[in-house]
C-alpha cells in the first residue's frame, strides 16, 4: 500500500442505494486497498441544506447505517478511518481560515451549488451552501489528503480545494499537499421508475440493505418500454432501465445478450426479463448481506469504528491546525499578547 492519503465521504442522509454503489462506493472499495483512507461522515455539509432538529436527530443513526452500508459493500474496517465531521471542531476553525483564500464570484461559478440550493427548495442561497466547497477544502486539507476520488458533479468542488491549497502555500509557506483528483469513470444509474437518476428522495431506489423479497418486488414494478403492450411486440432495449441494470449487475453476459435479442424480436415477456434481473441483483447483493450480517451481529461495533476513527482524526487535525496557525503567524500574535500580559500581571502583583 502506498502511504498516500485518500479522503472520501458522504452526507449522512440515509441508506445507500445501487446508484451510490455504481457512482462511488464500488470505486472506493477498489481504491481503499491502495491508499490510506479517510471516510468523512459530512454532517456539517448536510447542514448546508438540511438543518432542522429532525435532520440533526437522525445523524447518529444515519451515520451508523451509512458506514454499515459501506462496510457491507466491501470496505475493510482495518483499512479505513471513519469519522464524524461535526465532532472535530478544528475542521470549522480551518474552514474559517480558508474562507479568505477564495472569492465569492469564484464560488458562484461552481455549477452544482445553485442546483443543490434549488433541489433543497431554497429561494435564496444559504451562506453556508455557497461555502460548501470551502468546507470540503477544510475536510481534505485538515487530514492532508493527497488524492480525492470524484465523480463529474464533484470535480469542480475539489478544484476549489486545489486553488485554496496553492494559495495558502504561496502566502504562508508549504503546509498542504495539493490534492490530486481521481476522476471515476462511473455512469449515473437510472431509477426504477426510469424518470431520471436513482435517488432515495424520488422513491425510485433499490437500497443495498433491501431484502431479497423487497428487491424482487421493486424489480417486478420497474418501468420498462411503455410502447410494449404484449410479449410478442418488439421492444426497445436502449434506455430501458431493466436492461440498464442487467448491463451493470448481471455478470451472465450471454443471458443478457440473449434476453436483449428476444426482447427486440418480441419473443420474451417483461416478466421473464425482470425475474432474471431480480435473481442477478439478489446474487449481487448476497455477499453484501453476508458482510452486513457479520457487522450487525456485534451491536456497537460500527459505532466503535466511527468513535475510534473520529478520535484518531481529531488528533491528526489538531496537529495540522497547530502547523497552520504557526505558518500564518497567528500563534506568534497570541504569544506576543500573552507575554505582555504576563509581564503586566507580574508588575501589578509586585509589591510597590
Ligand atoms: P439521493 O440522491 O439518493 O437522495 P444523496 O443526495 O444523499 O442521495 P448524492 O449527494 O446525490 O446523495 O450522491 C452521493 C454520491 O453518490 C455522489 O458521488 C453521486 O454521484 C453518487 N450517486 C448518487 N445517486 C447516483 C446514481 N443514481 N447514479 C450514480 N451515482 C449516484
Ligand atoms: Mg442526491
Amino acid at each position: 500500500m502506498s502511504s498516500a492519503r485518500m479522503l472520501t465521504g458522504d452526507r449522512p442522509t440515509g441508506r445507500l442505494h445501487l446508484g451510490h454503489y455504481v457512482g462511488s462506493i464500488a470505486n472506493r472499495v477498489r481504491l481503499h486497498q491502495r491508499y490510506e483512507s479517510f471516510f468523512i461522515i459530512a454532517d456539517l455539509h448536510m447542514l448546508t441544506t438540511r438543518n432542522s432538529r429532525e435532520d440533526i436527530e437522525q445523524v447518529a443513526r444515519n451515520a451508523r447505517e451509512m458506514v454499515t452500508d459501506i462496510l457491507a459493500a466491501g470496505v475493510e474496517p482495518d483499512r479505513a478511518t471513519f469519522y464524524l465531521q461535526s465532532a472535530i471542531p478544528e475542521v470549522g476553525d480551518l474552514n474559517t481560515l480558508l474562507q479568505n483564500l477564495v472569492t465569492v464570484p469564484r464560488l458562484e461559478r461552481v455549477p452544482s451549488l445553485k442546483e443543490m440550493s434549488r433541489d433543497a427548495g431554497k429561494e435564496e442561497m444559504p451562506y453556508g451552501l455557497l461555502g460548501y466547497p470551502v468546507l470540503q477544502a477544510a475536510d481534505i486539507l485538515c487530514v492532508k489528503g493527497q488524492v480525492v476520488p470524484v465523480g463529474k458533479d464533484n470535480a469542480a468542488h475539489v478544484e476549489v480545494t486545489r486553488e485554496i491549497a496553492r494559495r495558502f502555500n504561496h502566502l504562508y509557506g508549504e503546509v498542504f499537499p495539493v490534492p490530486e483528483l481521481i476522476m471515476s469513470e462511473t455512469s449515473t444509474l437510472v431509477g426504477t421508475d426510469g424518470s431520471g437518476k436513482m435517488s432515495k428522495s424520488k422513491g425510485n431506489a433499490v437500497a443495498l440493505s433491501d431484502d431479497p423479497a423487497t428487491v424482487h418486488r421493486k424489480v417486478m414494478g420497474m418501468y420498462t418500454d411503455p410502447n410494449r403492450v404484449r410479449a410478442d411486440v418488439p421492444g426497445t432495449v436502449e434506455g430501458n432501465p431493466v436492461f440498464a441494470y442487467h448491463d451493470v449487475f448481471n455478470p451472465d453476459r450471454e443471458q443478457v445478450a440473449e434476453l436483449k435479442a428476444r426482447y427486440r424480436a418480441g419473443r420474451v415477456g417483461d416478466v421473464e426479463v425482470k425475474e432474471a434481473l431480480a435473481v442477478a441483483l439478489n446474487r449481487f447483493l448476497d455477499p453484501v448481506r453476508e458482510r452486513r450480517a457479520r457487522f450487525e451481529a456485534q451491536p456497537g461495533l460500527v459505532d466503535e469504528l466511527i468513535f475510534a476513527g473520529t478520535e484518531r482524526t481529531r488528533a491528526e487535525v489538531h496537529r495540522t491546525l497547530v502547523e497552520v496557525r504557526r505558518a500564518m503567524g497567528l500563534t506568534s500574535a497570541y504569544t506576543q499578547v500573552r507575554r505582555r500580559a504576563e509581564r503586566y500581571r507580574k508588575a501589578v502583583a509586585a509589591p510597590a
